[in-house]
């Protein structure tokens, strides 16, 4: 046992971009006693790539990391340079293009909210008005939610200082889009990511999608590392400032007694004492199966996780091409494609029978085969080519081209173990095929390398619950603004924090880096209450001695980094009624 200390202030389950940044932000305000563990051999989760053949493969996302510009830089952006972490961020400002052959859309939209509105406008004259107004709304809720996760004020400031907020809480995307008077045509280039993802707009909360577009289409930097390197340069830091992380340590339980965590258990055996737990680890796995014991699971806890969907899990086929991009038929860096857009299509995801039936068809699907034809739910590919964001990423004369459709993290249930293999090749196939249809470029002799990742991969190499990487479907009955009001009610046991898509104000991508830093921020408030009580409790003449530690002093320094539990005591009445009001406004 002389491998672990006998006690950690914090355990931290996952190395991933997430564990990283929440081991960083506890130890930038004093925590030191701090234990990662990591199950796989290499820090980064699902950014971690690997090397074959002398290739690199990793997962790119579509969605860069928001930086923010050298100016303005974001909160990550901010965070990573008070790490004294240096990353090597260049300019990019290609966003994405929009293929949607059968409504004659084909589109390329970069980044600056003007810019990408005179880009739809070019394409559907006339909207300019309206795109820019709804995306500079984007914007407001999005300055919104940014300032109300630092403090959420009473009634009356909160309607004064943010009143598109206040008055867009309370609806649907596709109910505030409508208000622009928008040709479907400009909906339809706006809404492509949602079809994606297999999010109806007519259900998606405006705060999320506002959340998103305000992001996406503000001026950002490119992280010219691949994201496992950043993740190893987190892993490195961390480990300077004190942590232990230790590898191919997975933790099997999470032990609480009285409704307070107490430590964790490795499969190894191993028993480590600790006060908090921030577990990247989805909610849904931690409170159905690591939790020990079980019993001490709230079932309100249980409820909260059942009432959500699952988001979707990825099929990925990532490639190296011998040629260039271009001679490959590769025209962008990041491009959504599809056939179809019908809400019905996305609403209606395939039942596990005909996907079953999809699956088992194991002849490769023609050339010509639709988007449609890809065996997922969703219509919506997307393909991602690493050359145009980071020439230097990939050697001369290669291209690298990485396709996903999302699926339900159902699809692969009753999948029979000797079929699986065919399955991989023939979806391989299918995503290839529907690509090449677009592209016009048949690259297929000359790929030289290729990794096929379904939720199955995901799921085995990660942990992540079911193979899905997006945690839950935004639903307006758990809205991103209900979230950071309640946060501090949902702690289901006292000491257990989780980060990513449950980090209130994240939206559901690019939540990693923040999600780790709001789950510090949850172990830091609460250690700065218990001091408060402490203190309280003692003589005054002791409550000021120099016997703060540096904790007390740094978290009340930066009280406001992170008010989770501020937020939780205001009366919820109170802010009910606030979003009562912004639904009636
Ligand atoms: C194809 C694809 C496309 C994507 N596109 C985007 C995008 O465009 N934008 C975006 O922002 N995101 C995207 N993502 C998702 C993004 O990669 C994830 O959101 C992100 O990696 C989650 O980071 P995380 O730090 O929260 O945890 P993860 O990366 O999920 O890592 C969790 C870590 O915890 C470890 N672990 C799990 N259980 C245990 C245990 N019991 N004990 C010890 N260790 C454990 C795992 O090994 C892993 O290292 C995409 C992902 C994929 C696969």
């Amino acid at each position: 046992m002389g491998f672990y200390k006998e006690h950690y202030d914090v355990v931290i389950i996952g190395g991933s971009l997430a564990g990283m940044s929440a081991a960083l932000q506890l130890q930038s305000k004093g925590v030191s006693s701090i234990l990662v563990l990591e199950k796989g051999n290499f820090p980064g989760g699902q950014v971690a790539g690997y090397t074959r053949n002398g290739f690199d493969a990793e997962v790119v996302p579509p969605k860069p990391i928001f930086w923010g510009t050298e100016k303005e830089p974001s909160a990550i952006g901010r965070f990573f340079h008070d790490m004294g972490l240096n990353v090597d961020l260049r300019p990019f400002s290609e966003r994405c293009r929009v293929v949607l052959p059968d409504f004659d859309i084909d589109v390329t939209l970069h980044a600056g909210y003007e810019r990408a509105a005179r880009e739809i406008n070019a394409a559907v004259p006339g909207t300019y008005d309206g795109v820019i107004g709804l995306m500079n709304l984007c914007r407001q809720v999005y300055d919104s939610m940014a300032a109300l996760s630092v403090n959420w004020p009473g009634k009356v400031q909160l309607m004064l200082k943010h009143p598109d907020f206040v008055k867009t809480a309370g609806y649907s995307a596709a109910e505030i889009i409508a208000t622009f008077h928008l040709p479907q045509k400009a909906i339809d280039i706006l809404s492509a990511r949602w079809v994606y993802m297999g999010y109806a707009l007519d259900t998606t909360p405006f705060t999320e999608y506002a959340l998103w577009m305000a992001e996406y289409f503000a001026e950002n930097r490119f992280c010219g590392e691949p994201l496992a390197g950043l993740a190893l340069k987190m892993q490195k830091k961390a480990e300077a400032n004190g942590a232990q992380v230790e590898f191919c340590q997975e933790a099997e339980k999470i032990l609480v007694k009285n409704g307070s965590v107490f430590g964790v258990r490795t499969a190894h055996g191993d028993e480590i004492h600790c006060d908090y737990v921030i577990s990247t680890t989805y909610p849904d796995k931690v409170f159905t199966q690591m939790v020990e014991p079980l019993s001490e699971v709230p079932q309100t806890a249980v409820k909260s996780v059942n009432s959500q969907k699952l988001s979707a899990a990825p099929i990925s086929v990532v490639m190296m091409i011998d040629g260039t991009p271009e001679e490959n038929g590769v025209r962008n860096y990041f491009t959504f494609f599809s056939d179809s857009l019908e809400e019905d299509d996305v609403e209606q995801p395939l039942s596990d029978t005909e996907m079953e039936h999809i699956l088992a068809d194991s002849e490769a699907p023609p050339a010509d085969m639709p988007a449609k034809g890809c065996p997922t739910n969703y219509n919506c590919i997307s393909a991602v080519c690493l050359n145009y964001a980071n020439p230097k990423a990939v050697p001369d004369g290669y291209t690298r081209l990485s396709l996903t459709a999302l699926a339900p993290v159902t699809a692969f249930q009753n999948i029979a173990d000797e079929s699986y293999p065919d399955i991989k090749r023939h979806l391989a196939d299918g995503l290839i095929a529907a690509y090449i249809n677009t592209s016009g470029v048949d690259f297929r002799p000359w790929i030289v390398e290729i990794e096929i990742t379904t939720p199955v991969t995901i799921s085995r190499r990660i942990g992540t619950w079911k193979g899905g990487i997006y945690g839950h479907v935004p639903a307006m009955e758990h809205h991103a603004a209900v979230r950071l009001w309640t946060k501090g009610e949902e702690q289901f046991i006292k000491g257990l924090a989780f980060t990513g898509i449950y980090g209130a104000s994240c939206d559901d991508a690019g939540m990693q880096i923040p999600g780790g830093m709001e789950a510090a921020g949850y172990v830091l408030n609460d250690l700065e209450r218990k001091k408060d009580t402490v203190n309280s409790t003692q003589k005054p003449e002791t409550a000021n001695s120099q016997e703060k530690t540096a904790v007390t002093n740094s978290t009340k320094d930066k009280k406001e980094t992170s008010s989770a539990q501020e937020k939780a005591t205001t009366n919820s009445k109170q802010r009910k009624e606030a979003t009562q009001n912004g639904k009636q406004n």
